[in-house]
């Protein structure tokens, strides 16, 4: 009973592992977040096995189909759409519902490789020894304490924000902190990869003239940091 979690790539195609290629190669079955988005990927590589869908609304059909393979010793390999599986993704309900089922019963084998948030992380220039890692930004509940936890960190602060409210948030941000040093890191590995760096107001400006799309990680600095 083998389940192998696999790190695919966060925009570039190229960014897999030759490990991930020759596992997806020789599993009997594909689980990923969304069949579309994997498809291409397996193209890519002309690798055609059977593929079927597990995200954050599917129901106990799905789960108990996963069960049941793994039990008839088949092998399963899965992936989430970008980056690394179980990272804000339904990868991690995934595998906290396998372990709670099996146990040691199951080999659980990672397969690391790319992640947004160790992407940006590794070119931010701020202190890396240790971070936080806050996932999305809540939209609505919690939404202030979450704002109050980063101005107060004195470590290295890293979270999701969707395209649709970067500009409102890195505006509250600017209130609330407006001398904290931030680097956004969109569409990192694809063609319109950018990095922007400064504080709040600066990176507003930076966005504004450059036509605002895509996918955003948020770094900060520590609070304390010169
Ligand atoms: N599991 C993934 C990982 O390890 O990177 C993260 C999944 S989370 C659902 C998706 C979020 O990651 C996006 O909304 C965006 O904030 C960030 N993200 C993913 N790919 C990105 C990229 N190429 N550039 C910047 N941010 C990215």
């Amino acid at each position: 009973m083998n389940l192998y979690v696999i790190a695919t790539p966060i925009g570039n195609l190229e960014d897999i592992t030759i490990r991930a290629l020759n596992i997806l190669k020789i599993v009997d079955f594909i689980v990923c977040e969304d069949t579309r988005v994997t498809k291409r990927l397996l193209e890519h590589y002309q690798i055609s096995k059977p593929l079927f869908s597990y995200h954050q609304h599917s129901g106990e059909r799905v789960i108990e189909k996963i069960k049941e393979l793994l039990k008839a010793d088949q092998s399963i390999a899965y992936l989430s759409d970008a980056g690394t599986p179980g990272i804000s993704d339904p990868g991690g309900k995934l595998v906290e519902t396998l372990v709670k089922e099996f146990d040691d019963n199951l080999k659980i084998i990672p397969l690391p490789g790319p992640s947004a948030i160790l992407a940006a992380l590794s070119v931010s220039g701020f202190p890396t020894d240790s971070f936080l890692f806050l996932g999305f930004v809540p939209n609505k509940k919690g939404r202030q304490t979450y704002l109050k936890q980063i101005a107060e960190q004195n470590i290295t602060v890293v979270c999701y924000e969707s395209v649709y409210r970067i500009e409102k948030f890195l505006n509250e941000i600017d209130l609330l902190m407006p001398k904290r040093k931030l680097m956004l890191g969109r569409e990192l590995t694809k063609k319109f990869e950018c990095l922007y760096r400064g504080y709040p107001h600066e990176i507003l400006v930076k966005l504004k003239n450059d036509k605002v799309k895509g996918e955003f990680v948020i770094v900060f600095a520590p609070a304390n940091f010169k």
